[in-house]
This record gives C-alpha cells, structure tokens and sequence, in this order.
C-alpha cells in the first residue's frame, strides 16, 4: 500500500555506490544471491498472486523455511505463514514481509515480466496480476535471512521468528494473522522489524527514521447525504443533496488548513461523490467516500470530530431536519500510524553504519501520507518495532530523469521496476545485521 511518490526531490540525491563489504556476511549474501535467491526472485516475480489468493506463493516460502532450518506453520490468518527458529535463550525478534501482488498488467519490458492472470475476488474476474509493489524483493529477503540465520546459529541466542503476510495491498493481512492468535501460539515477540523496497530511494541505501512517523495511520470514512428528491426544473420543491455534498467537500477542507496546527501532518482527502441518475433529476441522497489520515491518535479524534460536525451542520445550513441530517461512518479498516521506536532506530542505524557502511543510510522524510498494515504486529500491546526503507532504483535512473529522459515507475505503476540484486541484498543484509544485534551470542 505504499503510495506513488513524485521522485523530482530524489534527483537530488547524491550518488551512491554499492558498500565496501565490511565483513564475511555481506559478502557471503552476495554469493547466496547470485547462486540461489536470483532465481528465487525470479520466480516469485513471474507467480504473483492476489491478496489472500497467494496459496503458491505461501506453499513455496513455506517450503523454502522449512529447508533452512526453520519450524514452518502455514495458514495463519488464512495464507499467512509462521517460521520459528529456536536457538538459545534470548530475545524473541519477529521479521515480518508481505507477500501480495497487485491486480496491474505489467508494462516494465523486463524479460522476466509477469503474464499471470488470477480470479479476482473483488471484480469477479480473470484480472492481470503484477508484483508492482516489490513485495517479491520482501519475501525473497525473507528466504535470504532464513539462510543467514541458520547458518550462523553459533552468532546469535533466541528465538527468530520470520512472519510472512497475505493481503497487505488490502491493508487485511496483519490483523487476520492477528486474529488468528499469532502472538499466542508462537509468543509474543520482544521486537518486531520489517521493511519495504522503495522506488523513490537509490540502490544500495537504507532509510530507517529515528523522529518520526513513516507511514501514516488511515481511515475510510463514508458521509450519506440525505436529500429529497424531485424534478430538476423545480428545485424548490427538493432538498438538493448534490449541492449538499458540495459544501461539505469545500467546508471540509478547512480541517487540515485551520484546525490542525502547522507542523501536525494530516490528510483529509474526498476520493469519491456518488450521486444522482439523469440531467433532469435531484436525487434524494449522495454519498462522500473519504481517506482520512494521521500520524497520531489526538489528530485521528481532532479530524474525525470534525468530518461529523462539519457534515452534520451543513445539513443544518440546508434547512435538512434533524432526523435527515448527513451520516458519517467510519468503516472498519483504520490501520494505525507506523511509528518507530526512537531508541531502535537509533542503535539500528549505529549497527549498520559500522557493519554495513555510512554512506549508505540516509534519513529521507515521506512527502506524502502512505499507510502500510505493519502496525497491527507493533501495536495492542505495543511492541518496540522499527520499519525502513530499502532502496530499489539505480542512480542512473534518476540521474537520466532528472535530464530529460524516462519517468521512474512508482509503486503500483504497471511501469514499476526495482532492481533486484542490491534490493535483496540490502535487505538481507540489514535484516541479518538487526536481528543479530538483538539476539547478542552466548
Ligand atoms: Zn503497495
Ligand atoms: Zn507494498
């Protein structure tokens, strides 16, 4: 679910060269690569499936665990799958990666594009079927981390637990998993990590923020405008709820301008009116859908608030009665905003700049209001967790963006292409170096 960045900012970036390989692992992740998890990505990128559709995908990472090493257990919150390694006493670290695809035709001209069709439970149809958001580079991640780990049993004491998630694209996925008593059956993890390949950023870096949220918290909001209805010709005789709705959508977009303070971030954004049948007709009810977001509880309350008492009194200003006034329903998929764990971060960040390189981390703020289902594994109870982001575009590209030549294919886009050796890479490397920090060795 990660939006489609404008990348003009990103010409800017300086330019990055792949790291000096510190020590033995990154150079043995870099021969696992080329030997194994090439074909592997290959593979899952060529086989994407629909969220809570990815029975193959969840057959073959279930497959892919067991033979490292690792206690598998498929089906929780329907394809979601669980792998544990106990190796010790310690600390329980959970590593989480999603799985889905996106209902999109490719379009990237890779040899290895997707062609897949699959039944599309939302449209009822044979639809196109793409990894356009990189999910592919998160489970084949997953797969490099499982080796690494296993291989290394004698650097690290605890317990890793590698969490691979349906359905994140429907924001469903983490709390079906959640439901389903994940954290009762395998333990309640003492941290949780995960991470997403961004198009937006440069291969070869990594984006983990120490101060502030990088992904918002979302809400889908419906408002149903009542109205009476009747002939278009003879307006008085009606209570028009188009023109309703209207002044609701411009009343609503003093929320953000004039209510939330100038450094609180917040979104509230109309994305669709439905309403009426025919010129002539004033219908007797439209309906507003809207994304509401967030980076904390108090705005979350401070807009919702607002979306009620804007649209109920609008009602009022249109002379609606009391029992017709506008509803709002906040419908049931609120994700909460991603936030990370400071401290984390901050020791995370050190880890990496020793064992992996300074000049790869960057701290490069969202300049949008993206929402991800991550935070149902970090929150109720919360649990210190971190997220960041793993670049996924070479240099060049932007570099040739920013002269003239092609746009970079954002996520989603049927054009979106990362390049998968330093994107798996990077982030087997940066999960391998987390959890080996945070399950010391005996
Ligand atoms: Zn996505
Ligand atoms: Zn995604």
């Amino acid at each position: 679910m990660k939006t489609n960045l404008p990348y003009r900012i990103l010409a800017l970036a300086m330019a990055f060269t792949p790291p000096v390989y510190a020590d033995e692992i990154t150079d043995d992740i870099a021969l696992d690569y080329n030997s194994y998890l090439s074909d592997l990505f290959i593979h899952f990128h060529e086989n994407p499936e629909l969220s809570f559709q990815e029975h193959a995908t969840a057959t073959r990472m279930a497959e892919e665990l067991r033979a490292a090493g690792f206690t598998v257990t498929e089906g929780i919150g329907q394809t979601g799958v669980v792998a544990i390694l106990e190796n010790g006493p310690g600390p329980l670290v959970a590593m989480r990666a999603d799985m889905d695809g996106l209902p999109v035709q490719e379009n990237s001209g890779l040899p290895y594009a997707s062609t897949a069709l699959q039944l599309n439970p939302a449209t009822g149809q044979q639809d196109f079927v793409m990894h356009a958001c990189g999910h592919d580079v998160h489970i084949t991640s997953l797969v490099g981390t499982a080796r690494q780990l296993a291989k290394r049993r004698d650097r690290w004491s605890g317990t890793a637990m590698l969490i691979v998630q349906p359905a994140e694209e429907i924001g469903s996925g983490a709390r079906a998993m959640r439901e389903d008593g994940i954290w009762e059956r395998f333990g309640k993890p003492d941290y949780v990590l995960g991470f997403h390949v961004s198009a937006g950023n440069p291969t070869w870096t990594l984006n983990l923020l120490e101060n502030s949220s990088p992904y918002a918290g979302a809400d889908m909001v419906d408002i149903i405008v009542h109205g009476i209805g009747g002939h278009g010709a003879y307006p008085h005789y009606t209570k028009d709820p188009v023109v309703l709705g209207a002044q609701i959508v411009l009343a609503l977009q003093t929320l953000v301008s004039r209510e939330l303070a100038p450094h609180e971030p917040g979104v509230v954004t109309v994305g669709a009116f439905h309403a009426g049948t025919k010129h002539n007709i004033i219908s007797d009810e439209a309906i507003l859908q809207l994304t509401v977001r967030n980076t904390n509880p108090e705005t979350r309350e401070k807009l919702l608030n607002g979306i009620r008492r804007i649209a109920e009194n609008m009602g009022r200003v249109a002379g609606l009665p009391e029992d017709m006034l506008p509803e709002m329903v906040v419908l049931e998929q609120t994700v909460p905003p991603l936030v990370n764990n400071s401290a984390l971060a901050g020791r995370i960040n050190g880890v990496w700049r020793e064992r992996i390189g300074a000049d790869t981390l960057i701290q490069k703020l969202p300049d949008g209001m993206g929402a991800e289902d991550y935070p149902f594994f970090t929150t109720d109870p919360d649990i210190p967790s971190i997220y960041w982001e793993v670049g996924g575009t070479p240099q060049e590209a932007f570099d040739a963006m920013a002269n003239g030549g092609p746009a970079i294919g954002g996520h989603h886009s049927p054009l979106f292409k990362i390049e998968p050796e330093p994107s798996v890479q990077m982030g087997v490397d940066s999960t391998v170096r987390a959890m080996l920090e945070l399950m010391p060795g005996r």
